[in-house]
Formats: C-alpha cells, structure tokens, sequence
C-alpha cells in the first residue's frame, strides 16, 4: 500500500505519524509518502522521514495516488475531487458535527476511519486517540494555568511572608481531568475535583484530589466510557456545590463533555463573579460551546478579572510527544487493517474496524451516524 502523510493546515502543529511510526510502516511492506514540511512543526525535518527511506512527494501526487491518506483533520473540501474512489482516510474527523461532509465522502466512494469513533475498550486502548490527547492537553491546561496566574500554586515559607497553596477546580475526571489533576497537585495545589459520574471518585481521590459529592446523577454505566445528560434536578444540586468551589477557586480546569453534544455548562456568570480577580480558568470543552460562561473558543479574554482561556486543542502545543503518541495510536490501527506484506484486509466483523468506519462503498456505514443523519 501507498501510504501518504499530508501536511496538516490551519496551523496545526501535529503530524499523523514520525519517522519512526513510518519506518515500522515500510518494514511491513508499504510505500510511505510524506507531503514536504508535513513534520516541521512538530520538530520531525523531511530528512528525518528520508533517513527512514520514506519519499518526499507533492500533496497533488499524494492525494491522487496514495491508497492511505494520513491527515489528522479532514481534508479541504475543495481537494475531494483530486481522490480516487476507496481511498483510504484516517484521522480525528468528528463524525458527530459533520454530517454533511461524511454524506460528500460517501458520495466519494471514500472509506474513512475516524478514530476519535473508536468504541472504548480494553483492545482499543493503544489506538485511542481521544486518551493520548487528552492526556496531554490536561498537562499543559495545568502549566498554562500556572504561567497565567498572577501568583505561585504551592505553598511557601519565607522570610518575607507566607503563600498559600493555589485552590484548583477541575471539572470532569476523564482523561484529561486525571492529568491536570495529578499535575496540579505536583506543582503544590490543592485539588477540588466534581464529575457525574461517580465511579471516577476513587481515583480522583488516589491522585489526591478532593471529590464534590452530588447524589442523583444519572447512570451512564451503558454509555461506553461516556456521560449522560442529567436531570434539572441533578443540575440544580450540582450548581449549588459548585458555587461554593467557584468561590474558594484560583484556577478552574474545564474538561466536562458528552459525545457529540454541546458541552454543559457548569459555571454562570454570577458564580465566575465570586471569583477572586487574578484567577485563570482553562476550558478544554470550548469547541463545543465550553463548560464556563463567556469563553471563547480560540482566544483568551479578561471578564470579571478573571482570565478566561478557551483552547480545546491544547495538545498541539506539544507536537513532538502529541504526533510520537498519536503515531502510535494510528500505527496499531493501521496494523488492523494492513497486512504484515502490505496487502489491505479489512475485517467488517472486527467491533474496532466496523466502530470507527464512517463511510465505505458509497454509503455511511456506522450505524449511528447513519441513524442520526435519517432523523434529520
Ligand atoms: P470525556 O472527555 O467524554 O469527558 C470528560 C469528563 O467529563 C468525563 O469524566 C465525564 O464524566 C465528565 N462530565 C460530563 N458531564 C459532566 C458534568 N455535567 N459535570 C461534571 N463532569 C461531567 O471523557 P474521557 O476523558 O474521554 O473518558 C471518559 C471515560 O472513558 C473515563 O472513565 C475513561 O477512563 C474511559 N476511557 C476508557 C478507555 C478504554 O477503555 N479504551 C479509553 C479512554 C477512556
């Protein structure tokens, strides 16, 4: 197979895979073409692919005649008709907000593979690219954090005065909310930590965090690793418990999501006018609407004194490690669906072939976007 590493745009800092990732590749009996600078940003030079024999091509040759295109965004629409029929896409593609471009790539006779769909189970786990990423994001939110708060996190004492440690919010104990909570306590901050999901209590406590007990939550045990919406009722005793931590905060971390859903909104405007001013707040759920009110996606503002980052892609600025792991992450998939002679074998009875396949044939072939696009 022709495998093709596109050059990401719209300043995206990663690349789909690294030299090493493709060295792997080319062992097993693939081509592997590298649109030129595709790893620049991520410190990984043309020459670095070149000492791996990978081949240095256009984008143009690349789209027309790669089976597998590797591009960790979909593609601008306007090269679509540069593809051949079942070419192969794999990336983060966000099938849930896309409709309308999953119904173009099925028109296309494309098969893609968005493995931000992959179900989230025990054989996934070194092929989820939601976990390495959010892994890291949770990283740098807290560092972002630390940088941007007028004041130090841990404690201190010195002959000219005393510092008390840094109160930290973090908002949803996924992936990344575990990070930035065993990050924050690293650099000295005490550690609040709310979730609806109340199994996360354990290791929110284990990483030394305190727990924000809400009874009533809804039972999200069948949702694949995911929350649930929850009811007014719940919502109401949550924002009761929460005014109180807003209100004892320095810094809040923003993590809180439900697949394919508008994130939910934790924190009013009145609660982020009990905090003091100074405070910083990273909300890593801005892209799909934030978990804090007023934050934008993108930018960073001031209101009420508090400094408000939205910035749902925090991973990209650390391209090296985000690429190394998001590498990994597509090189046992690729492993899934290749052959160790570089012949493809695409098994539809596999659950992690059929789960994170959007399109195949000419048809959406994932059963719930499928659904999802009829009802609308
Ligand atoms: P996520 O990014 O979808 O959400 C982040 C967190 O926000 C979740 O813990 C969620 O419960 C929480 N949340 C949602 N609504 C909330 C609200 N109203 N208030 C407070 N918190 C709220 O989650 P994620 O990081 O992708 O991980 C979710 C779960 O899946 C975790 O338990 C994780 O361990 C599990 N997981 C399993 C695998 C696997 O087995 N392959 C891989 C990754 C994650």
């Amino acid at each position: 197979m022709i495998i093709g590493i596109l050059r990401e745009q719209n300043r995206e800092k990663r690349v789909s895979i690294l030299p090493e990732q493709a060295a792997a590749l080319i062992k097993n009996g693939n081509s592997i073409w590298l649109e030129s600078g595709a790893g620049e940003a991520a410190f990984a030079a043309d020459t670095l692919y070149q000492a791996n024999q990978v081949s240095i091509e256009t984008r143009e040759k690349i789209l027309q005649q790669a089976d597998v295109l590797l591009a960790y965004w979909a593609l601008p629409e306007s090269e679509l008709n540069l593809l051949k029929e079942g070419t192969i896409l794999v990336g983060i593609y966000q099938p849930l907000f896309q409709f309308n471009l999953m119904k173009k790539w099925a028109d296309k006779k494309l098969t893609t593979f968005s493995l931000d769909m992959i179900p989230r189970t025990t054989r996934a786990q070194s092929m989820d690219v939601l976990s390495s990423q959010a892994n890291i994001a949770g990283y740098k939110a807290v560092l972002l954090a630390a940088n941007l708060f007028p004041r130090y996190f841990p404690m201190f004492m010195t002959a000219a005065g005393s510092i008390a440690p840094a109160k930290v919010l973090i908002l949803g104990a996924g992936v990344a909310g575990l990070q930035a909570i065993a990050t924050a306590k690293r650099l000295g901050a005490v550690v609040e930590v709310s979730d609806t999901r109340p199994a996360v209590k354990e290791e929110v406590m284990s990483l030394g965090g305190k727990f924000i007990e809400v009874a009533g939550a809804a039972d999200a045990s069948k949702a694949g690793g995911y929350a649930v919406e929850q009811s007014e009722e719940f919502k109401q005793k949550q924002q009761a418990r929460l005014a109180e931590a807003v209100a004892k905060a320095d810094i809040i971390i923003a993590t809180a999501q439900l697949q394919g859903k508008k994130a939910p909104l934790l924190i009013t405007e009145a609660m982020l006018q009990q905090m003091k001013p100074g405070s910083v707040v990273i909300d890593l759920a801005a892209s799909t609407g934030g978990n804090v009110f007023g934050v934008k996606n993108n930018e960073t503002i001031l209101l009420h004194g508090v400094t408000l980052v939205g910035n749902s892609q925090l991973a990209a600025e650390m391209p090296w490690d985000a690429s190394k792991l998001y590498g990994k992450n597509i090189l046992n998939f690729l492993q899934l669906i290749i052959d160790n002679k570089g012949n493809l074998n695409l098994n539809f009875e596999d659950d992690l072939v059929k789960g994170c396949c959007i399109t195949h044939n000419g048809a959406i072939t994932h059963e719930r976007i499928a659904e999802l696009i009829d009802l609308k």
